[in-house]
Order: structure tokens, then C-alpha cells, then sequence
């Protein structure tokens, strides 16, 4: 009995993790962050930056690809190996395939999205034009609003989801806080 619920929750968490990979992995190496100051300082706007968070959000909709693999393994084991190991595959797996298709019917939008290209982009081209907030405007990525490091001005209230950086929280912290969150900003930011 206890070797099943053991069995079910090694499933569940392996039917968890896996689908998340491209997310946890695919942006962490060190050679993929050489145009961002490490984490967790402020993110400078700019191409890279909506390069990277346009990666992210495909990564993001990789996992409902990658999910297949728990969903697979999950259906081989109930039928010929260990149901109970099975049916926690199947439980994780089925729970992200609902979490990511919810966002379609009107639930919370996914951490990436391209209107969030988009949003910084507009910031951007303002800091570039007569409207700009000083003289040098240098817009960067706070925990909580994008903000003009050069005039402090308050340039968009955005909190910021994770940017793909190797996380300064150690692996295995930083492992755990991004599988909690999901990718989420872990504060909101005030106008939510
Ligand atoms: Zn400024």
C-alpha cells in the first residue's frame, strides 16, 4: 500500500518536471545569457530581451509537446507495469495539459506572452522619441516596473516573470522556486 502511494507521487512529480524541461533547461546555460546582467539584478531593455521572452513563451508551449512522453510512459506502466506509478504520470501530465489550454478560455495568461514583447517594445520606441522621460533614458526591468535607471522615472508597471537566467538561488533553489511559480512573477505587481 504505502509502496503504491510512494510509487504515485514519484509518478506525479516525474510527470510534473519532465514537460517543464525546456523551460528549466534550455535557457540557463551560460553562454546563452552573455547579453543579461545576472540574475536577479535589473534587466536592460532591448532586443534580447524580447528575444528571450519570445523563446521562453515557446518553450512554455513546447511542454503541451513534451508531454507526451509522462502521458505515454504513464498509459505503458498502467497497462503492463505498475498502475499506481502509471496513474501519477497521467495525473500531472493531464493536470499541465489543462493548465496550459486555460489561458484559452479566458483564465490567467501565460508568464510570456507576446503582448509583453509588445508592451516593451512601446517602451522602447518612447524612450527613443521626444516623449522620453530625460535626456539618456536607460529603461530596465525591475522585480516589480520597468523603470528608467538614469531618472528613476516609473516607465510601466509589469512585474517580471523569470527571464531565463541562470538563477542566482543555487540549482537546486532556483530549480524549486521555478517549478513552484511556474515561470510566474513571484509578486504582483501593483495594479493586478
Ligand atoms: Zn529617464
Amino acid at each position: 500500500m504505502l509502496d503504491n502511494f510512494l510509487l504515485f507521487f514519484f509518478g506525479a512529480l516525474i510527470g510534473h518536471v519532465v514537460p517543464r524541461f525546456p523551460v528549466l533547461l534550455m535557457s540557463r546555460g551560460r553562454g546563452f545569457n552573455v547579453h543579461f546582467p545576472p540574475h536577479p539584478e535589473a534587466m536592460p531593455l532591448g532586443p534580447h530581451l524580447n528575444q528571450r521572452i519570445l523563446h521562453l513563451r515557446t518553450f512554455y508551449w513546447l511542454s503541451l509537446v513534451v508531454v507526451v512522453v509522462p502521458l505515454t510512459v504513464g498509459l505503458a506502466s498502467v497497462r503492463w507495469g505498475n498502475a499506481a506509478f502509471g496513474f501519477g504520470l497521467w495525473l500531472a501530465g493531464g493536470w499541465l495539459v489543462i493548465n496550459r489550454l486555460q489561458s484559452f478560455i479566458g483564465g490567467p495568461k501565460p508568464p510570456w506572452t507576446m503582448g509583453m514583447a509588445e508592451q516593451l517594445q512601446t517602451v522602447m520606441n518612447r524612450s527613443s522619441s521626444d516623449a522620453a522621460c530625460c535626456a539618456w533614458p536607460v529603461p530596465v526591468w525591475g522585480i516589480t516596473e520597468v523603470r528608467c535607471s538614469n531618472c528613476d522615472a516609473r516607465l510601466l508597471r509589469l512585474a517580471r516573470p523569470d527571464l531565463g537566467r541562470r538563477r542566482t538561488d543555487g540549482r537546486i533553489m532556483g530549480l524549486l522556486r521555478l517549478l513552484i511559480s511556474d515561470g510566474y512573477p513571484l509578486v504582483s505587481s501593483e495594479e493586478e
